[in-house]
Parts: structure tokens; sequence; C-alpha cells
């Protein structure tokens, strides 16, 4: 029987045991030193190989085969996307191991129908499995190590993610998720052929409940337009710092902010982000 535990409680476990599985590849290194590629991760629990091959839509799949496991990883995405997929199939292996089934009750819209219920404990485990495969390559101690280190700050993001080999996106959210002072870090998109000429808000993370990966800060104005200061983070290449207002329960609060445009032409995208108590 798997045992049925609130998101909160679920989180946790999950992020305890991939922090075992760190200590031990620390331990048979002898150092803590970043990065912590999934591969090593994978050798430690005998998977058998990871194959490198067109997906398709899919990131990574875990084939569990009779004489052991296989992880298939899509070879069209960037390396530091295969390194997190490879990662989030690790965090499969170790939620079947704790046998946890993530329980509903956190679900918005209590339902009976049994399709739904099948969709948002599908999510719920998803979220787990990301939980777990951040605390392995960026394992909470040592990620906090290298952040006092370079500083909580829009120029941090892309060394940390050279470090510890994730995506730029990836390091923000942990940036967030791990920094003493409280940060939100957001990412916005351009539509395709951007003829708006505006941003939206694509996410925004902490601080607030990790389990449900709901920030308590929310920003009020989910749009960017050309003429403002953030827009000018898409075009250039330095660094640019804005107010922005968020609301926090029924308060409002005007937070600094730093932003900085990443990737080319239709890939390209800004992070902020933003400081509630500076
Ligand atoms: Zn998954």
């Amino acid at each position: 029987m798997a045992v049925c535990l609130n998101s909160e409680r679920a989180t946790s476990l999950i992020i305890e045991r991939a922090g075992r599985l760190v200590d031990r590849l620390i331990v048979q290194r002898g150092h803590d030193k970043p990065p912590f590629p999934s591969e090593e991760y994978a050798r430690l629990l005998g998977i058998k190989r990871i194959e490198k091959t067109d997906l398709g839509e899919a990131s990574a799949v875990l084939l569990k085969l009779h004489d052991g496991d296989i992880i298939k990883v899509n070879a069209t995405h960037a390396p530091v996307r295969q390194n997190f997929s490879c990662a989030h199939e690790i965090g499969h292996i170790l939620l079947s191991e704790l046998r946890l089934e993530p329980s509903l009750e956190e679900i918005e819209f209590r339902t009976f129908n049994p399709q739904a219920q099948r969709i948002a404990r599908a999510r719920a485990r998803e979220r787990l499995c990301d939980a777990a495969a951040t605390e392995l390559l960026m394992p909470e101690m040592v990620f906090k190590k290298y952040l006092s280190g370079s500083g909580v700050s829009i120029n941090s993001i892309e060394r940390l993610a050279n470090i510890f080999r994730v995506s730029v996106q990836a390091a923000a959210i942990r940036i967030a998720e791990a920094s003493a002072e409280p940060c939100i870090a957001l990412l916005w998109l351009s539509r395709p052929g951007n003829k708006s000429k505006a941003l939206r808000l694509a996410w925004h993370v902490g601080p607030g409940n990790k389990s449900t990966g709901k920030a308590n800060y929310a920003p009020v104005h989910t749009l960017v337009r050309h003429t403002s200061t953030l827009y000018r983070a898409y075009q250039g290449e330095t660094p640019v710092k804005s107010w922005k207002l968020f609301r926090f329960g029924t308060a409002t609060k005007r937070c600094p902010m730093e932003s900085r445009g990443f990737g080319r032409e239709e890939r390209r995208y800004v992070i902020s982000l933003a400081f509630p108590d500076r």
C-alpha cells in the first residue's frame, strides 16, 4: 500500500531522500564540489545506461526492464535540460522507493471524477520529482554556500547555472528558494514574433509554499509594454534595475527588481529577481 500524505510532507520526504543520495555521492567522490551530474547518480543507483535519443515531445522516460533500469533522454534538448530531465527520472525511482502517493487535499476543486483525480495525482507526482531533481543537481547546502559567495543578484544566475550545469531558469528558481533574504524570481516571455512588443509573465517563484510552488508575492501587473524600463532588459545585454508592485495577501508593496535578458531571437526571455525587504 502506498502512503498518502499532504504535499508539504511528501515534498520534505522526497527532498530528504534525494539529500541522502547526494550525501552518498559526496562520500564516494570525497568532495562536494559542483557539478552533480545526473549520470553520477544513475551510476550510484545501478541504472544500466542513459540513452540519448529523439523522443519527440517527451523530455525523458524511465524504462524498468527485467535486467535493470534504463533512462532515455531527448537528445534534441539542450545538455542542461537533458541533465534535469534525467535527474527528474531518478526522482521517479526515489519516489517509488518511498511508496508515496500525494494526497488530493490541496487540489482547488474537490472532485469525485476519477479521471480528474488521476490527472491531479500525476501532476503532484511530477512536482515531487522536480523537487528531487532540484536537490540532486543543486543540493541546498552546497548551493547556499556558492550563492553566499557570489551574492543574491541577477549577475549570479548565469555563473551558478554554469557551475551546477543547470539551465538559467532552474538556477533562478533555486536562488529564490535558497536565498536567506526574501527573493522572488520571475520569468517574462514574448509572444512568437513579438508583434505586440510586450512581455508576459510566465511564472514567479517564492518566498512561499515550496510544496505547491505558489509564491506569497504576486506581481500586480503581468504584462510588460515596450515603453517600460523592464523591456530594456529584453532589448539589451546589460542588467536593468526597476521597481515592481507586488501583492501579498490584501496588501501591495513596491519592490526593487533586477532584470536581464537571456537567449537569442525567438528564444529570448527575461529573468527578474525582486527583493521585498530591500
Ligand atoms: Zn515525470
